[in-house]
């Protein structure tokens, strides 16, 4: 089998805060194959980000240390990249779009000046201004945006959130990326904004063969979208599958309740919470992480920790259930 765009191996993330240390990411394992649409799914204070910011070496350290695992782009470990390298994955191998373009954007630079800047770093396109230009011009009409030489004079601030957020998608995939990560990158437009921004990015990815890491808690956009999907849940994934497979057959207790969560549009009542929060960090359960809110909780849960059971092609469940 061809090695895997990005693999990440048994990746251990710890947080140092006020004397004391929070196991973030506890032995993470995550392989995206070329051309690949990954979903990654869970609450908030999952992980989830955690994960990506590692690929990207972008945790603030510290207080986060990395302290085992490997992240293997391409078969190279961004780990233990040299700074130009790592500068030179960033700028051309993994573009990353952040949830709030309002943060992402400079608010003292103009369009034009900022994704000139993003396509003359990646040096994937010719060092010439007038090349560049072009270029720019050219990704900002591939995110379908009116009169692109206008907006390239705009700051920011004079553009709506929307915008803002496809100004993002276009300087992402400016860089021709082969790894695009997609951190909730809808969660601040309002609902038809949000509709059409997926549909763009989805058309582009699609039509670059980029592989994707969707990152959200909207599993409606999972399953449209994606082809694998892994369920993260306090610091580790809990189950991973096809997502046809998974949707049509979740097994973990969490992936359950994260489904019965979904607000449905007709009949079936309200939708169910989950009952309880992720544990503290600070001192989590011995055993599995989601013993204290699983409502098929066995005594073995709350002592030992589930490895990955195998249960079916493509699908795995960390879970003593399935054991
Ligand atoms: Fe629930 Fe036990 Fe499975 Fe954890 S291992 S999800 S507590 S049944």
């Amino acid at each position: 089998m061809a090695t895997p765009l990005l693999e990440i191996k048994d990746l251990h993330v710890w947080f140092d805060i006020y004397k004391a240390t929070l196991k973030v990411l506890d032995g993470v394992d995550l392989v995206v194959h070329k051309g690949e649409k990954i979903g990654l799914v869970g609450e908030t204070g999952c992980g989830k980000t955690t994960t990506a910011k590692s690929v990207l070496q972008i945790l603030p350290k510290p207080p986060a240390r990395i302290v085992k695992g490997e992240i293997l782009f391409k078969g190279e470990d961004v780990l233990r990249m040299k700074q130009d390298r790592l500068q030179r994955v960033r700028a051309g191998g993994i573009s990353v779009i952040f949830q709030d373009p309002t943060a992402a954007l400079n608010p003292v630079f103009t369009i034009g000046e900022q994704l000139m800047d993003a396509i003359k770093y990646s040096g994937e396109i010719s060092s010439k201004k007038d090349g560049i230009m072009a270029h720019a011009v050219q990704a900002l009409t591939d995110v379908a945006m009116p009169d692109p030489k206008r907006i390239m004079n705009n700051y920011p601030i004079q553009l709506s959130g929307g915008m803002r957020q496809r100004i993002c998608i276009a300087m992402a995939l400016a860089t021709g990326p082969e790894l695009l990560i997609a951190d909730e990158p809808t969660t601040s437009l309002d609902v038809t904004i949000q509709d059409q921004v997926l549909r763009l990015l989805g058309a582009l990815v699609k039509e670059r063969e980029t592989s994707t890491i969707l990152i959200t808690h909207t599993l409606g956009i999972v399953r449209e979208w994606t082809d694998r999907v892994y369920v993260m849940y306090a610091e580790n994934m809990v189950e991973v599958a096809e997502t046809g497979g998974l949707f049509s057959n979740p097994l973990h207790p969490y992936t359950q309740a994260l489904m019965r969560a979904v607000p449905k549009l007709s009949g079936g009542g309200i939708a169910e919470g989950i009952p309880g929060r992720i544990p503290d960090y600070h001192n989590p359960p011995l055993g599995c992480r989601f013993y204290p809110r699983c409502e098929r909780a066995m005594p073995i849960c709350q002592k030992a920790r589930p490895s990955f059971f195998s249960v079916g092609d493509d699908h795995q469940v960390a879970c003593f259930l399935y054991e």
